[in-house]
């Protein structure tokens, strides 16, 4: 017998969801019954998901979670199109521009800030705003951050600052929204394959997946079915919580 589906009819935004791992947890959700809403400044890879998740009501959106009135179009688009809110919202959306602190610029510590952490915050507010709204009895929002945000790593000064607030920022959320049934947790993968970690140089990941306990690098899917499990009902006793998926490594 098939497993029940957990997310029956629930609208899951995911932003980032053009590649990589949002692109994994639109697929992973969209299998749980969500009804997904795949974001991305990227919108040919947002439509490319779209086009390979099951039938459905889904739909591809562009936005710039840096932006807030980016955001605030969105949020009106997702009202338009579902006629619900987001109970479930997967924040993926995320960039590197790595270098050496002493050689790191302004503008790109900026740029990672502005993604990664402001996006986070933008995205994560209008979606509670949104489910506070509507007098929705529940929600859960999973936050991407990372595990170097916990451990720092070379070159990444900004990257590292920025995913460790987005922990701070899911603390703090889960705390203020938990009077409304919103959860807020954050997940900190380790070293996963996709379009982002093709850019880090072949023998830097070879020498990372010689440190990983379980023997080997992450796929999406290892990052996107802890996502499914902090979305659903599952979970229901969790938030404020942080989640490694990183195969053991810096644990
Ligand atoms: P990816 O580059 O494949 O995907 C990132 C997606 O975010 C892209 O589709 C991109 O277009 C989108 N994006 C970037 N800026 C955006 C913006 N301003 N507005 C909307 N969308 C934007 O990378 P990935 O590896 O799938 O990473 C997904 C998340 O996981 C990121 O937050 C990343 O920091 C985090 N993460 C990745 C790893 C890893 O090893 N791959 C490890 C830890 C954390």
């Amino acid at each position: 017998m098939a497993a029940a589906r957990r997310l029956p009819g629930v609208l899951a935004l995911v932003t980032g969801g053009g590649s990589g791992i949002g692109r994994a947890v639109c697929a992973r959700l969209a299998r749980e019954g969500a009804l997904v809403a795949v974001a991305d400044r990227d919108a040919a890879g947002a439509a490319e998901t779209l086009r390979a998740l099951p039938a459905g009501a889904h739909r591809a959106l562009e936005v710039d979670v840096g932006c807030a009135e980016s955001v605030a179009g969105l949020m009106a688009l997702l009202q338009a199109h579902f006629s619900q809110p987001a109970s479930v919202c997967i924040n993926c959306a995320g960039i590197t521009l790595d270098e050496f602190l002493l050689k790191q610029t302004e503008e790109a510590f900026d740029a990672v800030l502005r993604v990664n952490l402001k996006g986070t915050f933008l995205v994560t507010q209008a979606v509670a705003r949104a489910l506070v709204a509507s007098g929705a009895s529940g929600g859960s929002i999973i936050n991407v951050g990372s595990i170097v945000g916990k451990v720092g790593n070379l070159g990444q000064a900004n990257y590292a600052a920025s995913k460790a607030g987005v922990e701070a920022l899911s603390k703090t959320a889960a705390k203020e929204l938990a009077r409304y049934g919103i959860r807020c947790n954050t997940v900190l993968p380790g070293f996963i394959r996709s379009p982002m970690t093709d850019k880090v140089p072949q023998k830097v990941l070879d020498k990372f997946a010689a440190m990983v306990p379980l023997g080997r690098l992450g796929e999406p899917e290892d990052v996107a079915d802890v996502c499914a499990f902090l979305a659903s009902e599952d979970s229901r006793y969790i938030t404020g919580a942080s989640v490694e998926v990183t195969g053991g490594l810096f644990t």
